[in-house]
């Protein structure tokens, strides 16, 4: 009998939501097009989880179905014909349509070859069995699931499985992907996928740096990303990434204090203490084979050269202003990956005596006041800039007049 989940499309999607796919599953019959909820918001229905994006397929033309419902709704959409697809947003809802597709890969790592299909060809080009169900939306049939191979048995089994067995051949992305959802469901790859996974994992060469990227960036993302790294790890996936990763116990210690700082973490931080252990070569070779972009390149960077420069910080009786010229030059977030990463409690406190006061300490003159007090521009007015930057850093000057007192002496004897 087939599986319908009408009643758990009306429970659990918010009425406005439900209300717009009734309203385009209508609007579909009236065009001759097939219309599917797909992926993963269909998995998120049955396993009773709160699911926020909204992706249909059309048998069809996506496109022309987004822009009518546009207009009958008020709505606005993005379309990008060459692929298909289409964005709607109708109030603040948005929704994905794409156009059913058939994928052929003209070789391992290569963006697939695509042609118009039906949903059973859409489903089949996806990773797992859990993320290839679809549900009817048109008005006869709405609610009845079509799962072609068997996603809602694996669910019930907790179990990642792929679709055939060249699958990581295909899109090795898929690797990441499968540790990422097995880890987050706390369920287990399927025993044919773990082997065809361990079999492939030199396949993740073929993929491009941004693909791999941004599949290790939806692992930062999610709640715990130190399981998934440390399945990835244990798998040797890590190592294909760059042979000196760890997924190990470390991380594990390590990202819940990032999260206890900050919250959620920005990635270069994740990222710089995935990397810490990795000498600043092997971080650059890191970052070339990811193509990570600035500010979390620098992140990483940071993290790497500060950590090797960490020594003077531990010296006893530190001034705050010595604090700062050993710091000024680091990104906050690198400072803030080593202070995570190290176990001494005096760097500790001395790397978050920077990050929370010292950096944001300034001068009440400036240049211009300095100007003003006789001093004639140049690096002579740099440099007293700078030492009335280390007094006040160190407390022995604490008010604008005090400074103007501290400016006048130098002067007086000749500074
Ligand atoms: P999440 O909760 O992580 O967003 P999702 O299932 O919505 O899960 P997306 O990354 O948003 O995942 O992708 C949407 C759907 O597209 C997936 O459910 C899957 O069917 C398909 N998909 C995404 N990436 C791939 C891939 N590399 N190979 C095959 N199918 C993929
Ligand atoms: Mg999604």
């Amino acid at each position: 009998m087939t599986r319908n989940l009408a009643t758990q499309l009306e429970q659990r999607l918010p009425s406005e939501r439900l209300e717009l796919i009734r309203a385009a599953g209508e609007l579909a019959r009236e065009l001759g097009a097939g219309l599917y909820l797909v992926g993963g918001v269909v998995r998120d229905l049955l396993l009773g989880r709160a699911t926020f994006d909204l992706d249909l397929v059309v048998e069809g033309d996506a496109p022309r179905l987004a822009n009518l419902l546009a207009e009958r709704r008020e709505g606005q959409v993005v379309i990008h014909r060459r692929f298909g697809t289409a964005k709607l947003r109708c109030q603040d809802l948005s929704i994905d349509l794409a156009t059913a597709r058939a994928e052929t890969y003209a070789h391992p790592g290569a963006l697939p070859t695509v042609s118009p299909g039906s949903i059973n060809d859409d489903l089949l080009r996806r990773d797992f069995t859990i993320n290839a169900m679809a549900i009817h939306l048109d008005p006869d049939n709405f609610g009845k699931l079509v799962d072609p191979f068997g996603g809602e048995k694996d669910l019930e089994h907790k179990l990642i499985r792929i679709l055939h067995e060249k699958s990581f051949v295909d899109d090795a992305t898929r690797m990441l992907r499968a540790i990422r959802y097995e880890q987050r469901f706390d369920f287990q790859l399927e025993t044919t996928a773990e082997q065809l996974l361990r079999r492939d994992l030199s396949m993740l060469h073929t993929v491009s740096g941004d693909r791999v990227r941004h599949e290790l960036e939806l692992i930062l993302k999610e709640e715990q990303p130190e399981k998934p790294l440390q399945r990835a790890g244990e798998l040797g996936l890590l190592q294909e990434i760059h042979p000196s990763l760890k997924g190990d116990g470390w991380l594990k210690e390590k990202f819940p204090q990032a999260r206890s700082v900050t919250y959620p973490p920005p990635l270069g931080l994740y990222f710089s203490l995935l990397v810490y252990h990795l000498s600043q070569k092997e971080g650059e070779d890191f970052i070339a084979r990811l193509r990570i972009p600035g500010v979390t390149a620098r992140a990483i960077r940071d993290s790497l050269r500060l950590k090797e420069n960490l020594p003077p910080l531990t010296s006893p009786d530190l001034s705050p202003s010595a604090t700062y010229r050993l710091l000024q030059d680091y990104s906050p977030t690198s400072i803030l990956a080593c202070a995570i990463a190290s176990d001494s409690s005096l760097l500790h406190q001395r790397l978050h005596l920077y990050l929370n006061k010292l950096r944001y300490i300034k001068t009440s003159l400036n240049g211009k006041a300095l100007q003003q007090l006789g001093i004639p521009p140049g690096p002579r007015l740099g440099e007293i800039l700078r030492s009335l930057h280390e007094a006040r850093l160190d407390k022995k000057v604490k008010t604008r007049e005090e400074e103007v007192e501290l400016v006048r002496l130098w002067l007086s004897q000749g500074a």
